[in-house]
């Protein structure tokens, strides 16, 4: 059901394993899918479901974008037939070491740096999930034998046995509570269950740091071998900061390197890499190899991206961040005064963490959506300036006349787009555009 990137992959794997396969989209499929399907002459259907069709099923592959209280997918659970996601599915079918990295904020970067580090390791890794090409696809057309896999808790909610060897949590902050009965709780069990099939060979990577993360593993122990990372205190096994250095320590088997040395800044990024040091150092990658890889990664578009410096003044795009964590993070990361652009579709945000940093660095606020009300109410206080526009094009002209040497403009919209962009990357391009145009 869905015939998306997951859907599709599904689709060809299934076939290929022998399957008899029908896919089936309520809205409308890409003219690129339908070809796919073409090719591999697998029957399809959109804008509708064929009940009779899909309750015919020994096994659906339920998209992740579909949630579980749809009538047709609570009616699939009452017959008894088996609803599983794509990364369950797929699983079966390859003989991989999976290395699989969930969390609410980080998965893409910490994703992507692992892979970057496995791969010049010498090792043959691909990298799916949420990047890409499908994880199903990947087995069923190039598989390899390691996988970097990026887990969104929706992919995880569909998993019966699927076990990654090595299971990274970036951390836990609330998001997508319309999909978990607006309980944090669930939401919070839904990302554990990365670690639900894992046994004692197994490892857990995770941000000691994360209160929400310790308090739920004091409740719940698991059975893999736990490898925390912290910036607070030290850990015996994990990863911890000392004299400047990140620290990783296996088995009193330690890697070193200045914090310094990291290509990408800022304090949440030193945890994607401690995460990814500790992945890499698990497999055995050279020590020599996790270093220069942490120095040269490019980082990833979006994500505290440096646009340019004009009249000495950074551009930062950091349009990824769609939650309060994320922007945290990005201003954390500012060394000097700061034009901030927020706004967008707000996801119930509670703003007031951000005070400290916005009273130390921020020097004037722009909202950039077409409701600023509770930017404007939280921050009013915080801040003289405050401008609204529902332009990109103006946004990034009035940052530009704010700003004297040594500044930033920092897009960090702590807010979905959609109200004035298509998504966020569009308003990401925007803003990269506006830039230039300056
Ligand atoms: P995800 O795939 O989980 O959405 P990304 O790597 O795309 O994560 O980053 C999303 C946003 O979160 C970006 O603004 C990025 O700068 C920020 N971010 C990255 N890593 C972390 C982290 N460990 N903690 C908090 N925020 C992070």
């Amino acid at each position: 059901m869905g015939a998306g990137e997951s859907g599709v992959g599904t689709a060809i794997l299934g076939k290929k394993e022998g399957y008899d396969v029908f896919v089936s989209d309520k809205g409308t499929i890409t003219n690129q899918y339908k070809e796919v399907l073409r090719n591999f002459e697998i029957e399809w259907e959109e804008q509708q479901h064929t009940e009779d069709r899909i309750f015919n099923a020994d096994v659906v592959m339920k998209s992740p974008g579909i949630p579980d209280n749809v009538a047709l997918i609570k009616s699939l659970l009452e017959k008894g037939i088996l609803v599983v996601s794509e990364i369950e599915f797929a699983s079966k079918y390859t003989g991989a070491t999976i290395v699989g990295i969930t969390g609410s904020n980080g998965k893409t970067t910490t994703t992507m740096l692992t892979h970057h580090v496995l791969k010049h390791g010498g090792l043959e890794i691909n990298m799916a999930g949420n990047i890409g090409d499908s994880f199903a696809k990947q087995v069923a057309e190039s598989d390899a034998l390691f996988y970097v896999l990026e887990l969104s808790s929706f992919q995880l909610d569909g998993i019966i046995d699927f076990a990654p060897h090595i299971a990274v949590l970036t951390n836990i902050t609330p998001d997508h509570l319309d999909r978990y009965e607006y309980k944090f709780e669930n939401y919070i069990a839904s990302k554990f269950r990365i670690t639900m099939n894992q046994n004692e060979n197994d490892f857990f990577i995770y941000d000691a740091d994360d209160e929400v993360i310790s308090a739920y593993l004091e409740k719940h122990p698991i059975r893999s071998r736990l490898l925390p990372f912290s910036l607070k205190r030290k850990v015996k096994n994990g990863g911890c900061l000392e004299n400047g250095n990140i620290k990783i320590t296996i088995d009193n088997n330690e890697f070193i390197m200045p914090t310094s040395d990291l290509s990408l800044k800022g304090n949440h990024n030193v945890k994607n890499a401690m995460a990814a040091a500790t992945v890499s150092q698990l497999l055995k990658i050279r020590k020599t190899t996790i270093r220069e890889c942490l120095e040269n990664f490019h980082g990833v578009e979006h994500r505290l991206e440096d646009v340019l410096k004009i009249n000495n003044v950074q551009y930062i795009n950091d349009s990824k961040a769609t939650n309060v964590n994320a922007t945290f993070y990005a201003l954390d990361a500012m060394k000097s005064s700061t034009v901030w652009i927020v706004g967008g579709v707000d996801k119930g945000n509670d703003y007031s963490e951000l005070y400290p940093l916005v009273n130390e660095k921020v020097k004037a606020i722009i909202c950039l959506g077409v409701d600023n009300s509770k930017i404007v109410n939280a921050f009013g206080n915080c801040v003289d300036n405050i401008i609204e526009t529902q332009s990109m094009k103006e946004a990034v002209q009035l940052a530009y006349k704010m700003t004297e040497r040594n500044d930033n403009v920092l897009l960090s919209p702590a807010c979905a787009s959609f109200d004035l962009f298509k998504n966020y990357e569009e308003r990401g391009r925007l803003f990269k555009e506006a830039v230039r145009e300056l």
